[in-house]
């Protein structure tokens, strides 16, 4: 907990740490689908961490989040699970539509990221893939032409991919900006401000 900057800025704050009242929390206390509960359980995970019993709730309710942790702290189930969790209990708009976004600065990241929606996610309907540069566009393009809920994205390959119309975000509910700082830190400030002008107001 003592790595929670909470910058200001838009979408809900977390409350500053004096105000923090410490719960140790159980998983089964966060409104999840006990098909999530038993992919998490499957991981080994016996209580959810600080950002997790945080962010989770807030998520879940509906509203726009920035949160800071550490590397380590559990932040990529944070946003995945409460993620997962809408996506599989609201209909789709339309069958196939990617309906959320998950923005990362590097590959390795995009890589590992999608790797634990796969595992969250595992006894769920919901389907996921990842696109990022420096690999061949096709085996990428035939992958979303088949329809994926959730699209794990470095900036660069999603703007060639959607440019060359592979790719529509106009049915796109939920963005994710994981490590939005070091995205702004290597420039990708115009480029995740294309994304964001194609995404539904
Ligand atoms: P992250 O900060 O998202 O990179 O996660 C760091 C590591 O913590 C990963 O290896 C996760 O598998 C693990 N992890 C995430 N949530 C929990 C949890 N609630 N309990 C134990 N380990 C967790």
């Amino acid at each position: 907990l003592h790595n929670w900057p909470a910058p200001a800025g838009t979408g809900q704050q977390l409350p500053a740490p004096r105000d923090r009242c410490i719960h140790l929390m159980n998983f089964d206390e966060l409104n999840l689908a006990p098909a999530i509960l038993r992919a998490v359980q499957e991981q080994g995970y016996t209580a959810p961490t600080p950002i997790q019993a945080q962010a989770i709730p807030v998520v879940l309710g509906g509203h726009d989040l920035l949160a800071g942790a550490q590397t380590g702290t559990g932040k990529t189930a944070g946003f995945t699970l409460p993620m997962l969790q809408l996506l599989s209990t609201r209909p789709a708009a339309k069958a196939g539509a990617i309906r959320a976004l998950v923005l990362t600065p590097t590959r390795e990241l995009a890589a590992q990221v999608e790797e634990a929606i796969r595992a969250y996610g595992q006894y769920l309907e919901l389907t996921s893939t990842v696109i990022f540069g420096g690999v061949g566009m096709n085996p990428q393009i035939n992958r979303i032409a088949r329809g994926v809920d959730i699209l794990v994205a470095t900036p660069g390959r999603l703007l060639d991919l959607e440019g060359q119309n592979h790719i529509d975000l106009s049915h796109v509910e939920i963005l994710v900006l994981d490590e939005a700082d070091r995205m702004l830190d290597m420039g990708f400030i115009h480029d995740v401000k294309k994304v964001l002008a194609l995404l539904p107001k």
